[in-house]
């Protein structure tokens, strides 16, 4: 037995979190409980699994890294280097392209990139409205992008609640827009790459496939790929891919130094390392067999809830979803969608409010409600649940539409109930 030397220092105490701070790791509990305890259709979130959310706090946080491997502006990158060589390997692996930036710290700051390597401030760019479906970050009035760059917008035909291609090519020959995205949040349906490549083309744009929402489900072979469609490609990492909040631009290699630069210097500074090294585990992940499993039944789960909805009356905008994304128009049914999304969430069920094509009401109370499969696939449920689910959503909607706070209260325990049986990725059991 060795004694210890009256000369070494007290050790510095490395408290847990519940021991350094019990109030935040409290509030932090709560809400694994009601990840755990809801069920979340929040179409843009999912569950990180274990593996991921531990890459994301680990020590890789402490470094600054500015630069990308092999040329940074920093010493000490000898690991750091070999993480991020990993991600961008195997984000080309997994996407099929020639060049990947694993940098950007979300959707937008990846979005402003774009711009930056190919528009000026005044040019005009095109996007999808945001109230048709567009992202904000697609040259939307209120955003940067819409202040800075002259937006024109395409949105969906009021008949089919489909993007016309016809429309956007006649926009886009009028207009001669320096970038064209497709993509958005709030589209049931297949994008057709191949269709915007054509238009782009034809008006001398640079397409950028914006594909946050759906990356998972390209990644496991459930929606067609923009490869070798879009010029490039952008995508948040955090919603069907199931990694880490973070982003990615994609291309080919002759659109790589430009998309480098932009994204350092010219947006950002020091890459946010934990996340780079939680995107190459999701990156993993995704290169799985199980994970093409799972991105099929994120798209059999919206297909056959659905079906069951439609059966219930509802009306879905484009009349149902390829993907796993489902908007429903709740006009019909006389309630709107805040009242609707506000009830669900009391008993239990979390949905966004959402616009719906040609809405007539305003955008912070509008007709519709968004919701999707991502998550509640994660958590193991399947076809055969859909029936079920959508009779919870009947069920909250004409309760809220009849004020009965009871109702909501009992299908909150049913929820919870049945949730019990399919623990989440990511959360304590
Ligand atoms: C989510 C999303 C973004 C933005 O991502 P953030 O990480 O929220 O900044 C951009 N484009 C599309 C289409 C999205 O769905």
């Amino acid at each position: 037995m060795t004694t210890t030397p009256a000369t070494t220092p007290v050790p510095t105490p490395h408290p847990t979190l519940s021991a350094a701070d019990p109030e935040l790791a409290a509030l932090i509990g709560a809400e694994e409980r009601l990840q755990s305890d809801t069920l979340r259709l929040i179409p843009s979130e999912n569950y990180a699994s274990s593996a991921v959310l531990e890459a994301s706090g680990t020590v890789l946080q402490n470094k600054y890294s500015e630069g990308y491997p092999g040329r940074r502006y920093y010493e000490g990158q000898q690991i750091i280097d070999q993480v991020e060589r990993l991600a961008v390997a195997r984000a080309k692996a997994v996407f099929g392209v020639e060049h990947a930036n694993v940098q950007p710290y979300s959707g937008s700051p990846a979005n402003l990139a774009v711009y930056l390597a190919f528009a000026r401030p005044g040019d005009t760019v095109m996007g999808m409205a945001l109230p048709m479906g567009g992202h904000l970050t697609h040259g939307w009035s209120v955003s940067a992008t819409g202040s800075w760059f002259r937006g024109v917008q395409y949105g969906v035909r009021a008949d089919t609640g489909r993007i016309d291609l016809d429309e956007v090519r006649d926009l886009a020959l009028k207009e001669r827009p320096k970038i064209i995205f497709c993509g958005g949040t709030a589209l049931p349906r297949t994008i057709d790459f191949a269709g915007f490549a054509e238009i782009a083309q034809e008006s001398g744009a640079v397409l950028v496939a914006d594909i946050a929402h759906i990356a998972g489900l390209i990644a496991g072979g459930a929606h067609p790929s923009p490869v070798p469609y879009a010029d490039v490609i952008s995508t948040t990492t955090h919603k069907t891919l199931r990694g880490p909040r973070g982003a990615m631009l994609m291309s080919r290699a002759e659109h790589a130094k430009a998309l480098d630069k932009a994204v350092f210097p010219g947006l950002q500074g020091g890459p946010h390392n934990q996340t780079t090294a939680a995107i190459a585990v999701a990156l993993r992940e995704a290169a799985a067999p199980s994970f093409r499993d799972y991105a099929h039944a994120v798209v059999a789960n919206a297909a056959a809830l659905a079906d069951a909805l439609r059966a219930r009356g509802y009306d879905l905008v484009s009349g149902g979803t390829d993907n796993h994304l489902i908007l429903i128009d709740l006009t019909a049914k006389d309630v709107p969608g805040k009242t609707a999304a506000k009830a669900l969430d009391r008993a239990g069920i979390v949905v966004n409010y959402n616009t719906v094509p040609y809405d007539p009401r305003k955008p912070f109370d509008p007709s519709g409600i968004r919701i999707g499969t991502p998550s509640l696939t994660s958590r193991g449920l399947s076809t055969e649940h859909m029936a079920t689910v959508a009779e919870w959503l009947d069920r909250g909607i004409t309760a809220a539409k009849t004020d009965n706070e009871a109702a909501l209260l009992e299908l909150r325990t049913e929820v919870a109930d049945l949730l019990s049986a399919y623990p989440a990725p990511g959360l304590p059991v």
